[in-house]
């Protein structure tokens, strides 16, 4: 069993290539689990056609801990996907990533790794300095990270920091970074800026995503792209990340820059003057 992290700012694309990266993942055969970390929990919304899951946390404070059942945390969507989504604390209460971890750790006690599963995906957040959500990877939990990024400042400043992170960990646990996903923001010479930073980081692009309105149109209908239209070629491009992150043996401790080094890269690209 591979257990995955897919990290980057918010809103840059995540979820959507997370479970479209899910859905041609089990199209190739792989029985796979996503657990959304996100308190959002918005995380498994396309595999799971519209249904809000229940979440880890909120279970947990309705029902005790004794009495969580797997069923109501987990529900199977596209291609047989299993659904989770761990939740938050109470606003203003508790440390999100906190309860991530609390969630696994519920997921485990009920037998949710244990059945046969090939890939377990981990959706986290990663533009918020709390060390709380990096326990995925802190814990041991996930042991190959991929980060979401585009080719805006920001995108790349929030995975620049995501690998501080990983690499903080790195020495003394089994966290790796298998790849930078450039999820097109269409900016220009994008691919060569993302391949040139990924490069810096000590790792890969492992993947372009272009920018394409199918994606929006499937999410208004609720449905991942490999669900809604299983030819067109936004379809392909996650099947064909799927294949590169299954046949993945590049997994490296990340190497950060300095942020004058990452001013320095985005001038070298024409993105800023
Ligand atoms: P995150 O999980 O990182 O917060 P989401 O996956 O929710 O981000 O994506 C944010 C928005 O961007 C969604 O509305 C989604 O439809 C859109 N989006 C993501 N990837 C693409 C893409 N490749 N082309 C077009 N729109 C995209
Ligand atoms: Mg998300």
């Amino acid at each position: 069993m591979r257990q995955i992290a897919f990290y980057g700012k918010g809103g840059i694309g995540k979820s959507t290539t997370q479970q479209n990266t899910a859905a041609a993942m089990s199209g190739l055969g792989n029985r796979i689990m996503v657990v959304g970390c996100d308190p959002k929990a918005d995380c498994t919304r396309l595999l799971l056609h519209g249904k809000r899951q229940q979440t880890v946390l909120d279970t947990l404070r309705e029902v005790g801990p004794e009495n969580v059942k797997l069923d109501t945390v987990c529900s199977k969507g596209f291609g047989g996907v299993i659904c989770v989504e761990s939740g938050g604390p109470e606003p203003g209460v508790g440390c999100g990533g906190r309860g991530v971890i609390t969630s696994i750790q519920t997921l485990e006690a009920l037998g949710a790794y244990s059945n046969g599963l090939d890939f377990v995906f981990y959706d986290v957040l990663g533009d918020v300095v709390c060390g709380g959500f990096a326990m995925p990877i802190r814990e041991g939990y996930a042991r190959e990270i991929y980060i979401v990024v585009s080719g805006e400042y920001m995108a790349l400043y929030a995975a620049n920091n995501i690998c501080k992170g990983i690499a903080k960990f790195a020495t003394r646990g089994y966290a790796r970074l298998g790849g930078i996903i450039c999820n097109s923001r269409k900016v220009e010479n994008e691919a060569e800026l993302v391949s040139e930073f990924a490069k810096r980081l000590n790792s890969r692009m492992i993947h372009f995503i272009p920018r394409d309105n199918i994606v929006q149109k499937a999410e208004i209908n609720k449905k991942t792209v490999v669900d809604f239209d299983n030819t067109c070629p936004q379809a392909q491009e996650y099947k064909t990340l799927a294949r590169k992150i299954v046949d993945n043996q590049d997994f490296a401790i990340p190497t950060p820059i300095t942020q004058d080094e990452l001013e320095e890269l985005m001038k070298d690209f024409g993105i800023v003057d």
